[in-house]
């Protein structure tokens, strides 16, 4: 119960990864916020985690809109009464090669996954410096340190977020807030990797050396320890968690 009586959000957190964070959070002790666009979902996983014993607050919010991510950021710190640790995991694809990209499918992708960071990072950091403790954890992906063909849009969202960690490492660390980035690897059944074809996935299980794909909780295991006090004096790093893809 590393983190009892403290509070953390969780952006995506309806389903795939970022359900499994909020979970292994919980089992941790802590209160959970979680947001996401569609909250149907999001109600339901706020069911697991009362039953659990722990207080969810359940916001339908986007990320990528400034006022959204600072409205999600206030009702947290009014209804649950503080704010420990930022889990900047809401995140989507629309992949298309370069020559085919659209002006549309570049911009929502940086919009959703590095502005919505950016914006929750900027919304939260104010209370996480009052409390001259905290933890941000941001979620990018293997893609935005290898790169892949079909996701330039992706990867640079996705390399920017790794950017935006190390700096912000550097801002908040006199404030004892840690910021720090974990990049999974494959990670099927979840919503963002449902269209995946069995012969593309097969194909890149081919890349994993320790020939499994992951699961959310191998992610959520490390969130876990990064937001734990072991974690203490861990700052601007990125922790893959892809089974070795990226080694
Ligand atoms: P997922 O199942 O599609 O879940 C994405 C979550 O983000 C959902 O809760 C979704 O809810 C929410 N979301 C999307 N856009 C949002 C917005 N604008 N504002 C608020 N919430 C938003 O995807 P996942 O596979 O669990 O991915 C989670 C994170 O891990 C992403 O950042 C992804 O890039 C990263 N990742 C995944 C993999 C993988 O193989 N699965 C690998 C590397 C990195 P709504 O749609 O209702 O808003």
């Amino acid at each position: 119960m590393n983190l009892l009586g403290k509070v953390a959000l969780v952006t995506g957190g309806s389903r795939g990864i970022g359900r499994a964070i909020a979970l292994r959070l919980a089992k941790e002790g802590a209160d959970i916020a979680l947001c996401a666009r569609n909250t149907k979902a999001a109600e339901s996983v706020g069911i697991e985690i009362e039953a659990l014993g722990r207080k969810c607050l359940v916001i339908r919010a986007d990320v990528s809109n400034s006022e959204q991510a600072s409205t999600l950021v206030t009702t947290v710190l009014e209804d649950l009464g503080s704010l420990y640790a930022v889990i900047n995991n809401a995140g989507i694809t629309r992949d298309n090669l370069l020559l085919r990209m659209k002006d549309d499918e570049w911009d929502s992708v940086i919009q959703t996954n590095l502005k919505g960071a950016f914006n929750c990072c900027r919304a939260a950091a104010r209370a996480l410096i009052k409390a001259r403790c905290g933890r941000i954890i941001n979620i990018t992906s293997v893609v935005g340190l290898q790169g892949n063909a079909g996701q330039v849009n992706y990867a640079a969202s996705k390399a920017g977020m790794i950017g935006l960690t190390k700096s912000l490492a550097r801002e908040l660390a006199s404030r004892s807030v840690t910021v720090n980035a974990v990049a999974p690897g494959l990670v099927p059944d979840t919503g963002m990797t449902d269209e995946l074809t069995a012969e593309v996935m097969e194909s890149m299980l081919t890349q994993v050396p320790l020939g499994r794909p992951g699961k959310p909780e191998d992610v959520a295991n490390t969130v876990a320890f990064l937001a734990s006090s072991d974690a203490d004096y861990i700052t601007g790093q990125v922790f893959s968690v892809d089974g070795g893809m990226a080694m």
